[in-house]
This record gives C-alpha cells, sequence and structure tokens, in this order.
C-alpha cells in the first residue's frame, strides 16, 4: 500500500464527532481476552444451571463446548422469550431507498469499485414504494441507503422519513454512521431505532476489510449507537457479520458493546441481527466461513441468554424453515415481502440486489407461518405520539 495514502482506521476523519466513552476500550480488551477454548462441557452446565447469565457464563456459552448443549440452550431461550416478548413476533420488512456506497468493504456487492447498477428514488417513488408496503399491512419499516454522504445526504433520508411518517408507526434506519445532531434531525423527521452493524471487531481484520471510505474509521463506527441515542433515538441495533473473522469472538463482543451500551442508557430499546456472510456479486467464491446453523443457533440463544430482554432480529439471509424455528425461541422480530434491490415493492427494483435473499415469503406467508407456530404476529408495537406540549413522547402501544 501506498504510505502516502494510507488512512488509519483509528483516527477520525474531518467532520466525525468523537464523543468521550469508555466502551471501545472495555470491549476491546475483554475480546482480546476471551479465550472460548477454556471453556468445557462443566461450565456450560454450571451456567445453564444458574438463574442469571453473567459475563463468565455468557463466554462458556458461546464456546465449542456449547455446541452439544442447543437443546437445553434452547428450552431456557425458550422460558425467557416468552417471560419478555410473550407470544409476539413483531414483523417489518426493509426498503432500500438508494444504494449509492463510498466505502470499499471487500465483502459487499454495493462496495464503490464494484460496477453494479446504482440508483436512488426520487421522493414521489418513495412515496409509492412506502404506499404498496403499507397495503400489505406492516407498520414497521426499516429504511436503508448504502452508505453514501454525498448521493443520500441526510436531508434527503429526513424528506423520506417525513413521507414514511404517513404510512408507519416505527421507522428504522440502516444507513451511514452520523454525528449526534444528525441524529437528533432524523428522530425529529420521524426515525425511532438505528441500526448500524460492527462487522467485525477485530481492529486489524476490520482494516484489511474496509480499504476506502468513512466506513474505514473503525472507532466513528462504533460509537455510533452512543450517538443515536445521544440524539434521542428510541433504540438501536447491534450485529457482527458473523464469518467474516473469528465468529465467536465477534458475537462476544457484539453481546458485550449492546449489554454495556443496555447499562448506560438503561432506557435504550437494544436489539441484535445476526446476519453471516453471503455470496455476493464479483466475488462468488466467497462464502460463509465456519458459521453454520448450530453455530448461528448458539450464537442467537447466548444473546437471548446473557440479555433476555433484548430484541433479536432473523434475517431473510437464512432460509425460511430456520427463520420459523427461531421465532418464539430467540428471535423476536422477522422481515417479510424482503426486496434487497432499490425500491421493488411497487415497481420493479432500480438498482441491483445487494446479497441473495434465501426467504422469499411474501408478508401473508410469513404471518401464516408465525400462526402456524401458535404465535402472534405483530404489526406496530410502537408508536409515537405528540404530547400536548408538543414535545415528542415516546408510547408503547
Ligand atoms: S457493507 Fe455497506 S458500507 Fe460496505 S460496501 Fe456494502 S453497502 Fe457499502
Amino acid at each position: 500500500m501506498n504510505t502516502n495514502t494510507y488512512i488509519d482506521p483509528m483516527i477520525y476523519m474531518e467532520g466525525m464527532e468523537a464523543i468521550d466513552s469508555p466502551i471501545m476500550d472495555q470491549v476491546l480488551a475483554a475480546t482480546a481476552d476471551y479465550d472460548y477454548d477454556r471453556y468445557t462441557a462443566a461450565h456450560v452446565r454450571a451456567a445453564l444451571a444458574k438463574d442469571t447469565i453473567g459475563l463468565e457464563d455468557y463466554k462458556a456459552l458461546l464456546s465449542p463446548a456449547a455446541l452439544p448443549f442447543l437443546e437445553p440452550m434452547a428450552a431456557r431461550a425458550t422460558q425467557e422469550t416468552r417471560r419478555h416478548f410473550g407470544n409476539s413476533v413483531a414483523l417489518f420488512t426493509p426498503l432500500y431507498i438508494a444504494n449509492y456506497c463510498e466505502n470499499n468493504c471487500i465483502y459487499c456487492g454495493f462496495n464503490c469499485k464494484n460496477k453494479i447498477h446504482r440508483a436512488r428514488l426520487t421522493m414521489e417513488e418513495i412515496d409509492c414504494e412506502l404506499a404498496a408496503i403499507a397495503k400489505t399491512g406492516l407498520k414497521d419499516i426499516l429504511i436503508l441507503t448504502g452508505e453514501s454522504r454525498h448521493m443520500s445526504d441526510v436531508e434527503y433520508i429526513g424528506e423520506a422519513l417525513k413521507i414514511a411518517q404517513k404510512y408507519f408507526t416505527s421507522i428504522s434506519l440502516e444507513i451511514y454512521p452520523l454525528n449526534t445532531d444528525e441524529y437528533r434531525y432524523l428522530h425529529q423527521c420521524g426515525a425511532d431505532f438505528v441500526c448500524v452493524y460492527q462487522e467485525t471487531y477485530n481492529p486489524v481484520k476490520y482494516e484489511q476489510m474496509h480499504l476506502s471510505g468513512p466506513k474505514r474509521i473503525f472507532p466513528y463506527r462504533f460509537n455510533a449507537q452512543e450517538r443515536a441515542l445521544m440524539g434521542g433515538m428510541r433504540g438501536v441495533a447491534f450485529g457482527a457479520l458473523l464469518g467474516l473473522d473469528d465468529f465467536r469472538k465477534d458475537a462476544f463482543a457484539t453481546g458485550l458493546h449492546a449489554s454495556l451500551i443496555q447499562q448506560k442508557y438503561p432506557h435504550a430499546e437494544i436489539s441484535f441481527s445476526t446476519p453471516r456472510l453471503r455470496p455476493y456479486i464479483n466475488n462468488e467464491e466467497n462464502n460463509p466461513k465456519d458459521v453454520h446453523e448450530p453455530q448461528l443457533l448458539q450464537v442467537m440463544l447466548a444473546y437471548r441468554l446473557f440479555l433476555p430482554y433484548a430484541g433479536i432480529t432473523i434475517s431473510t439471509r437464512e432460509r425460511a424453515g430456520f427463520r420459523d424455528n427461531v421465532i418464539g425461541m430467540a428471535a423476536t422480530k422477522i422481515s417479510a415481502g424482503v426486496s434487497v434491490g432499490v425500491g421493488g415493492h411497487e415497481e420493479e427494483a432500480k438498482g441491483d440486489e445487494q446479497f441473495e435473499i434465501s426467504d422469499p415469503r411474501s408478508v401473508t406467508e410469513v404471518d401464516a407461518a408465525i400462526r402456524a407456530h401458535g404465535l402472534q404476529p405483530v404489526y406496530s408495537d410502537y408508536l409515537w405520539t405528540e404530547n400536548i406540549d408538543g414535545d415528542l413522547r415516546n408510547h408503547a402501544s
């Protein structure tokens, strides 16, 4: 690499807000110390015998020694999920309004070096797409843009949110990380939840995977959830792209990161996503490494047992049978009627797809699958209301 152009991933770029938080150092130190091979079946049994799963127990549950214990872990996770979420499973769908990206993440088909079909929806097209999605009965939407401040600026996203407010009671964002004041602005425009995935918590691997663009800056991404909460967002989601690096360490770091944020912001709704690396455009030989379904299930169960009140979303990257099995056991939220092209709900998708989905079922089909498992599909478990003073307040419905 040309040292003249070298960008240190630990140094903030101009304009990136640095907050004073010890959480990143705590997570990186604990993750470096985590040696999952030192945990045995006895540690796993001892963890499962406890009423409350502590950090050491969580380490044991994520270790290879816990793989033969998936059944008792699943039984305990089902109890915890039922205790904290009843029999409800929340439904949502993602809408990509753009797929421009300024980053070069070598594992992603949307990266700025890939010659894919880029697009950005107009406000009219966004309205059309959102109206079509709302007709399916969904009230919870996730808006995604790819990560280009230039092509999908904060104002553009804000205008899209104002339209989304007409149709949806909960609006989440999966966009490039922002500064606190920008999160505050988008919260005022209607967003209440922010998803930012660290991909890997190994800074060395992170640097190797993120060759250029703002995403290369590890701490700015790491602290995004805190900035979002400081900006007034109701909740935040965490995730590592399992298979990109050592998935046990990445899952451990993800859970610890989420738990430290929860301790610091007790009012925040915390959620996990558990994406596995998928084949992608122009690099089909890159497949998920050692994270097969049993390992993925182990991670989801460990999250549930460590943070029993945290939401867990199961992605359409997974096949329908797996998704249906984990709802009610660990997962509390499931996507349906998914298009991962730009648009694609009312009109044909304008841009290429970021990854292949494994579960193409419609909202009606996923609704039926949830009911077939004796669970209750929930379309709206959260509402925005405005109090008489004009302050925005949040109320669970
Ligand atoms: S993972 Fe996200 S930031 Fe990276 S190239 Fe893909 S869309 Fe861009």
